[in-house]
């Protein structure tokens, strides 16, 4: 079934899985390999594509295997600084969205890992029709080729921070870090993923002891679990208290420091007594303070801190010694904030 981890899925077979398939037919481990790359490194739409491989064969992979590609059925691209956001059909004719951005230390896309999300996060646009369904490792890693095949640009950083909470879908998120970052497929770097979360405590635990040296972000929002409750359903679930332990625990294990994410929002969460209360979280850590102005959201009543206020909490936080910096709002004006292309789609058809 769509949605479930299946076995006749190809693109979310690893090497090793995908060579055993092939084996049991009769074919040659160099086929697995021919197949991975095709698939994993070159990015191709169709077995067809896969040239050097024999016809039957790829007659055969057509007719056992589910081919997962995904199709742009929008893009918009931001005037001022030349963000692409895709919107993308999967196979079963739900949509999610991915944006491409240029940093100066590389080509970045932002990957949703659910059709929509059940955490009710209330400045976000990406929950407010809950969830859908899970997304498979193939799914996930396509939004990553479709974009590198509209762009004909090199990707070299993920961040799976579009729609959906990761940790929510964990196996397959682990499954899809795995094969992104492979070296046999396209290799991106560990150190340039970036994984993030609302803060499922017992998710992050176990991410910790995966092995893998990606980039865990929190999102915190709220430096008490009084104020966290105000924004974060899951802040009922798990305290502030346990998600430290969690951050401490992925730190000492995987020497990573920890990305904390705050969005401002204004007379919410912006006041000087807010930026202590999240210094004393971040100093005593090996940490990294991202703050992000928040995004207005139609369906929700939230508005942005202003400038002066950002760049006060800023420097408050600076004076206590803590790593921060303010995200830079990359295709504000395409509707940048998580969730909102795809809503809108959903609300016009
Ligand atoms: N579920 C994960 C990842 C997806 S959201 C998580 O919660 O981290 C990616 C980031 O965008 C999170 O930090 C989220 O809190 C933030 N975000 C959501 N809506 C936003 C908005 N309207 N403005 C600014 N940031 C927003």
């Amino acid at each position: 079934m769509r949605g479930e981890m299946s076995g006749t899925d190809i693109k979310s077979l690893s090497l090793e899985e995908l060579t055993g398939e092939l084996e049991s037919r009769g074919e040659r481990a160099f086929r697995a390999k021919q197949m991975y790359q095709w698939m994993h490194i070159k990015g191709v739409e169709s077995p067809d594509e896969m040239t050097n491989l024999p016809a039957a064969l790829r007659e055969w992979i057509k007719e056992r295997y589910d081919f997962t590609v995904l199709r742009s059925v929008q893009v918009q691209e931001s005037q001022t600084d030349g963000t692409k956001k895709f919107l993308f059909e999967l196979p079963d004719g739900n949509v999610v969205e991915s944006v491409w951005m240029r940093y100066k230390h590389g080509n970045t896309v932002c990957v949703s890992s659910q059709v929509g999300c059940r955490m009710g996060c209330r400045f976000c646009a990406s929950t407010l029709g809950g969830l859908e369904r899970n997304l498979l490792p193939s799914e996930m890693l396509e939004q990553v080729y479709a974009v590198g095949r509209a762009t004909r640009e090199r990707v070299s950083h993920v961040v799976v921070m579009g729609i959906g909470e990761p940790l929510d879908n964990y196996d397959n998120l682990v499954k899809f870090i795995r094969l992104l970052t492979d070296g046999n497929g396209l290799h991106i770097s560990q150190r340039n993923v970036t994984v993030s979360t609302c803060g499922i405590v017992p998710g992050m635990r176990r991410l910790a002891g995966e092995g893998l040296q990606i980039t865990l972000a929190l999102s915190l929002h709220g430096a008490t679990d009084e104020k966290r409750r105000l924004l974060m359903p899951i802040a009922d679930k798990y305290s502030i208290a346990e998600l430290m332990e969690a951050c401490d625990e992925y730190f000492g294990r995987t020497g990573r420091r920890i990305t904390f994410e705050y969005g401002l929002a204004g007379g919410v969460n912006d006041t000087d007594q807010d930026a202590e209360e999240l210094s004393a979280l971040a100093a005593p850590r090996r940490c990294h303070v991202n703050l992000i102005p928040i995004n207005p959201v139609r369906e929700r009543d939230y508005r942005q801190s202003n400038v002066h206020r950002i760049q006060a909490f800023k420097e408050r936080l600076e004076r206590r010694r803590v790593n921060v910096t303010v995200r830079r709002e990359l295709g504000r004006d395409i509707d940048g904030a998580c969730g909102q292309l795809r809503r809108k789609r959903n609300i016009v058809n």
